[in-house]
């Protein structure tokens, strides 16, 4: 999943070493759909979206509106930037609608008024393979699902006013169009933590991988990855809401649940960069953990341990972070402050639908948050 709230990328230099080729690539092919864009930008018109939801006869919210992009739209563009509107067609593939639907019925009521609150909701095309678009996506490789997701709100000089709020979900979550060919969500996230470290999985790589294992079968299903997937892109909406309350202007990390959110976890929030590329890390990631920032689990550490084949080295790292002393919601909550407010916000919206059990390297991150003082206090940030 890509992330955050505005247009022009900036590459860090964390973002160099060779774990970032999946994205260095994906960066290249955003800047590739901004030159095409650009013909087009003059042309298109945009046109009101429908919003995502509506309100029964019960006071229910009901999801609606779904609507497909094609690949070359690209979120991050500033002055040639194309509105999602312009470009956007309704959603055709009913089972994907049917999908989404059991997600957001399934939903805490706190995500379902968050998607509700958004300007509009999207199935992505981008990476895709052989022309293939949201309604029926042949993922380009396994781990394009993650690549291709994001969720920002509008600012100059995209738009100058009613900054949009959108999510773009990629199709790749529904391999050929099939929801039967959605990942349960230990599959889902134990993808997504070997796409984000590049963990080897393959024939010369780590023969005992860790993956996410749940005792909670009712809710280890592939409705939860779809409730993962919309609730985490959402945060990264809510972040920019939260913390840079006007869209373009000055950002205020003391603005959200009264300064308090990230003391305890990070020494120093910088400012983000304009997008957050999935598995960039914040300017000086060592400095996340504000009592104790030696504990062994810096992000590089566990790179570090991954190229020297010391895959028990990587694993030890991945239970630093989890263990029950410690406050963050995953792996990739370490790599960013915004990472850790939307992995937070994902975990307490996964919680709140019903999820009793998310184990990584038996270390249940669900199980044990209330009693991770620091990660009780931060969900508690968040609605119930
Ligand atoms: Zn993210």
């Amino acid at each position: 999943m890509i992330c955050s709230a505005c247009g022009l990328r900036q590459l860090h230099p964390t973002m160099m070493r060779p774990v970032r080729a999946f994205a260095a690539a994906f960066a290249l092919a955003v800047l590739a759909g901004c030159s095409s864009n650009t013909a087009s930008a003059a042309a298109a018109t945009p046109k009101a979206l429908v919003a995502p939801c509506t309100t029964g006869s019960g006071g229910q919210l009901q999801l609606t509106n779904i609507y497909v992009l094609p690949a070359s739209f690209d979120p991050s563009a500033e002055n040639n930037y194309v509105p999602p509107s312009a470009v956007a067609t309704p959603l055709a593939n009913a089972d994907i609608m049917n999908s989404l639907t059991l997600a957001f019925n399934a939903a805490s009521q706190p995500l379902k008024r968050d998607l509700c609150g958004l300007s509009g909701i999207f199935v992505t095309s981008a990476g895709c393979a052989n022309g293939s678009d949201g309604n029926a996506c042949i993922p380009g490789t396994p781990r394009t699902a993650f690549g291709q997701s994001w969720g920002y709100r509008e600012h100059p000089p995209q738009v100058m006013s009613n900054f949009g709020k959108y999510i773009g979900i990629s199709g790749a979550l529904w391999p050929s169009g099939k929801p039967a060919n959605t990942p349960i969500l230990t599959t889902y996230e134990s993808n997504l933590l070997y796409s984000l470290f590049n963990w080897p999985t393959g024939t010369n790589g780590d023969p005992n991988p860790p993956a996410y294992t749940s005792t909670d079968t009712a809710h280890n299903t592939s409705t939860f990855s779809i409730i993962a997937a919309l609730a985490h892109e959402t945060g990264h909406v809510l972040w920019y809401v939260n913390f840079r309350p006007t869209a373009g202007g000055n950002f205020n990390f003391a603005a959200f649940c009264g300064g308090t959110f990230y003391f305890e976890s990070w020494r120093h929030v910088d400012s983000p960069p304009r997008w957050r590329t999935f598995g960039d890390t914040q300017s000086v990631p060592n400095l996340f953990h504000e009592t104790d920032p030696n504990r062994g689990y810096t992000v590089g550490n566990i790179y570090t341990a991954l190229a020297q084949g010391d895959y028990a080295g990587a694993k030890r790292g991945l239970h630093n972070i989890l263990r029950h002393e410690q406050h963050w919601a995953s792996p990739l909550s370490v790599f960013s402050p915004d990472e850790d407010f939307v992995e937070t916000y994902t975990l307490k919206a996964l919680a709140g639908a019903g999820l009793t059990s998310l184990s990584l390297l038996n270390d249940d991150v669900i199980g044990t948050y209330p009693n991770k003082a620091t990660l009780n206090r931060k969900l508690g940030c968040f609605p119930s």
